[in-house]
């Protein structure tokens, strides 16, 4: 593949932005990663510039639902005693902070 070429490749789901599957996000972020390409791909003839739109629209949900995901990830290591006082209280808080900012569309 020559530069001209790897300038058209894109990645998208687990090949762009895997994560633990504690959240289950890795397959809709995958199908969000689909529309929004088609969506910046339909919405202009010159496609030069799509790259780059595409990393703007999906770089703060994915960091979203990746930094959500490390941080449930981490409670998985502490002991059991301290799971079982936890999370009660911070696993319906971390919840909503994680699924709350998934509410807002991909697309208009
Ligand atoms: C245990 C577990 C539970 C999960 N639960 C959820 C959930 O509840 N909800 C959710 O949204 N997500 C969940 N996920 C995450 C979700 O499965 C992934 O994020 C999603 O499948 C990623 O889709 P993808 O198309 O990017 O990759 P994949 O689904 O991995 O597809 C990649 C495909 O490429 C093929 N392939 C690989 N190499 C080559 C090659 N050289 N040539 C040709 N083909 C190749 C593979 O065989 C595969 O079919 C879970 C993941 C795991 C591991």
């Amino acid at each position: 593949m020559d530069a001209s070429e790897a300038a058209r490749v894109v990645l998208a789901g687990d090949a762009a932005h895997a994560t633990a599957p504690v959240w289950a996000q890795g397959a809709a972020l995958t199908l969000e990663d689909a529309l929004v390409l088609a969506d910046l791909l339909a919405g202009r003839s010159d496609w030069s510039e799509v790259g780059a739109a595409y990393e703007t629209r999906r770089r703060p949900r994915v960091a979203h639902v990746q930094a959500m995901t490390d941080r449930m990830s981490r409670s998985g290591a502490l002991p059991g005693w301290a799971r079982r006082l936890l999370l009660p209280v911070i696993g319906p808080r971390s919840y909503r902070a994680t699924y709350a900012p998934l509410r807002e569309p991909v697309i208009a």
